[in-house]
């Protein structure tokens, strides 16, 4: 048996058209790669191939060379190195012995690699986009505490701060600076009124005053006498 035939009795064209990378359906048609194939004509039978839209004909070999350029020969040295065909060995052998796609199980091998790879790309990609991510502008933020009721003069004037903080502190990358009104009480529709106009972010808010210090805050806040000491 020569090459050709060694070749030719080892490999089917399904075989070789789906290891050089062709979809092939359960009928065994594909899309046909010899023309602008949409839908899939060519039939690929066990030892000839055929195109119902131009019309290509051939064997396994005949494919393989049309696929890549090749002589017939070169093709058939081809078909025989991809799918680990020895034309040396006896006929018989080479005969009976089935195809044992040596590239074949390194391409997949080299296939589930890349994905591996990939992933991993994907993951540390994943990671950097939360490690990486631009910080949320900062903004400033005015309090204003008034130990009376709320009035609605005290608006004008938190507008004014934020203004001059907007104008003198605040870089273009921060947002709006945000202002706080705590005052003692408020009426809710003076507060609204007071607010309904003024087309910056903030607020009114009452405060509470309690006796209860929490541990926490007991030992960083300073004693009623070491407040009267100072005062004095
Ligand atoms: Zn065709």
């Amino acid at each position: 048996m020569n090459l050709f035939e060694s070749v030719k009795a080892a490999v089917t064209v399904r075989q070789a058209a789906e290891h050089y990378g062709l979809e092939v359906g359960r009928s065994g048609m594909t899309r046909c790669p010899f023309h602008d194939d949409r839908h899939p004509s060519l039939k690929l039978n066990e030892s000839y191939f055929y195109c119902f839209g131009c019309g290509a004909t051939g064997d396994v070999i005949d494919f393989v060379a049309r696929l890549f350029g090749l002589s017939s020969y070169e093709a058939a040295q081809k078909l025989a190195y991809d799918f680990g065909i020895d034309p040396d060995k006896p006929p018989a052998a080479a005969a009976l012995e089935k195809p044992k796609y040596p590239l074949a199980r390194t391409f997949r091998q080299e296939e589930l690699h890349c994905q591996r790879v990939l992933c991993d790309y994907l993951h540390l990609l994943e990671r950097w986009k939360v490690k990486y991510a631009p910080n949320s502008p900062d903004c400033y933020f005015v309090v204003e505490l008034k130990t009376v009721e709320f009035e609605p003069e005290f608006a004008g004037k938190l507008s004014f701060y934020l203004s001059a903080v907007d104008g003198e502190m605040k870089s273009p990358d921060d947002n709006p600076t945000i202002g706080l009104l705590l005052c003692k009480g408020k009426d809710k529709m003076v507060a609204e009124y007071a607010l309904k106009d003024v087309n910056k972010p903030m607020g009114v808010s009452e405060y509470k005053l309690s006796n209860h210090i929490s541990e926490e805050l007991q030992d960083k806040l300073p004693s009623i006498e070491d407040i009267e000491k100072r005062i004095n």
